[in-house]
């Protein structure tokens, strides 16, 4: 009988061609970071793109690839237009900044403002897609923007990754957040996926006249975490208006101000990431 291409024969032949270009993909890239949170609104984005800007500012070749599905924010975080997803024949290619290469889930949608409305299959196989067919070529790192949680979606993104990979947890000060993120940090230990470190973002708030801290949410959560879990504290991000308005502005704030206080804070954090 004549195959419609359904059979099990062609769909192993069609996973293990998949297999072969993941593989292919992933021996091109020196480093892989997840950067992922157990709660949405956290900063996770904010500290994926300037996390991948440091690294690219300091002479190094990066990808950064957002697949926070529901919440792409990378494209306005870095101004880059919506072009659709640009393709050399199956493969997508990332938009580039200097040295930084850029793929988001994004730049599938029209409409900004649209919800996506997919179910789990769907999400899987997107992200695996965006994992399996960039053509990133040779990268020192690749930054992952994952969506928030301990779902379908980090699991698969930490399932198809492979070699030097570890993950960056971002939380905020206060319980509500800290008791999500020890989920994620339990998701990694499950799944033997290294952590490369824990963020407090929203750590407090400086007052610019006095010096003043105020601790707007609560304080310690980092610290408490990090201890429990037996992992680095990388860095405690102050709440500041020029983070707010480099990510709105689209011009990263370890870019555009790199000499002020979150600007020094995270430049420090990425020489930890891997000492
Ligand atoms: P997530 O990816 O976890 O949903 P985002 O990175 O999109 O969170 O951050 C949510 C909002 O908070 C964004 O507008 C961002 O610019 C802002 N933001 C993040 N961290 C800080 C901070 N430390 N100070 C001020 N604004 C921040």
């Amino acid at each position: 009988m004549a195959c419609n291409g359904d059979c099990s024969n062609c769909n192993s032949k069609e996973k293990a061609a998949e297999d072969c270009r993941l593989k292919s993909v992933m021996q091109n890239i020196k480093h892989k970071i997840v950067v992922m949170s157990g709660k949405g609104g956290v900063g996770k984005s904010t500290v994926a793109v300037n996390l991948a800007v440091s690294l690219a500012l300091a002479g190094n070749s990066v990808g950064l690839l957002d697949v926070d599905i529901h919440g792409p924010s990378v494209p306005q975080m870095l101004k880059l237009g919506n072009t659709g997803v640009m393709m050399d024949g199956d493969m997508i290619l990332p938009q580039e900044i200097g040295s930084l290469k850029v793929v988001s889930l994004g730049f599938m949608f029209d409409d900004p403002d649209g919800a996506i409305i997919w179910r789990g299959p769907m999400k899987i196989g997107v992200i695996k897609q965006f994992l399996t067919d960039v053509a990133w070529g040779e990268l020192d790192y690749l930054v992952i923007d994952s969506p928030p949680g301990t779902g379908d979606e980090p699991l698969t993104i930490c399932q198809l990754l492979d070699g030097e990979k570890g993950a960056v947890i971002v939380t905020t000060p206060q319980l509500v957040a800290a008791n999500d993120v020890a989920k994620s940090l339990n998701f990694c230990n499950q799944l033997e996926f290294p952590v490369l470190g824990l963020v407090e973002n929203m750590s407090g708030f400086v007052c610019p006249d006095c010096g003043k801290v105020t601790e707007i949410f609560s304080a310690g959560a980092g610290e408490n975490l990090a201890e429990r879990f037996g992992v680095k504290l990388l860095a405690k991000i102050p709440i500041d208006p020029v983070i707010c308005q480099g990510g709105d502005d689209g011009t990263p704030f370890v870019q555009r101000f790199a000499k002020s206080v979150p600007g020094k804070i995270f430049e420090e954090m990425v020489s930890k990431l891997f000492a």
